[in-house]
């Protein structure tokens, strides 16, 4: 399989946990290696846009509510497979389906608030890393 990059989030209530260092660990141990990384407050111009997909569905206010609400860390993460492998890692969207190991599992609040997000794609992986990174600032 390519060497591929996949976009990836730390959302607010992994942050507000001090869980950025935990899930990192997970992440490295599952071979995927970080290759950019920043913490920035989200604009809710920046999560309406990312989100954008999402716009009709009747959880889109709170999503970009919770987006907003509190510091993430956004990262490129490069790697064998990269988009399906962080996938794998994360586990199911909702907690509670889970599998065992996953940081979805190990540390998700809610189906809201799920602790990461990781691109579905390739060539969403490469408008979501565009919107919050210079090619400069990835190094890999
Ligand atoms: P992400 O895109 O964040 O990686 P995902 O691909 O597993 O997650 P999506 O279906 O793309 O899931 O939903 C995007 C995000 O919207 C979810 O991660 C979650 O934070 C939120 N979300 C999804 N479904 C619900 C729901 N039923 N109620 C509240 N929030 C939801
Ligand atoms: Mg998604």
């Amino acid at each position: 399989m390519a060497i591929e990059r996949t976009f990836s989030i730390l959302k607010p209530d992994a942050t507000e946990r001090n869980l950025t260092g935990a899930i990192n660990a997970l992440i490295e141990k599952a071979g995927l290696r970080i290759v950019a990384q920043k913490r920035i407050r989200m604009t809710r111009e920046q999560a309406e846009t990312f989100y954008g997909v999402h716009k009709a569905r009747p959880f889109f206010g709170e999503l970009v509510d919770f987006m907003t609400s509190g510091p993430v860390v956004v990262q490129v993460l490069e790697g064998e497979g990269a988009v399906l492998k962080y996938r794998d890692v994360m586990g199911a969207t909702d907690p509670s389906k889970a599998a065992d190991g996953t940081i979805r599992k190990l540390h998700a609040k809610s189906i809201g608030e799920n602790s990461v997000h990781g691109s579905d794609a390739a060539e969403t992986a490469a408008i979501e890393i565009a919107q919050f990174f210079s090619g400069n600032e990835i190094v890999g």
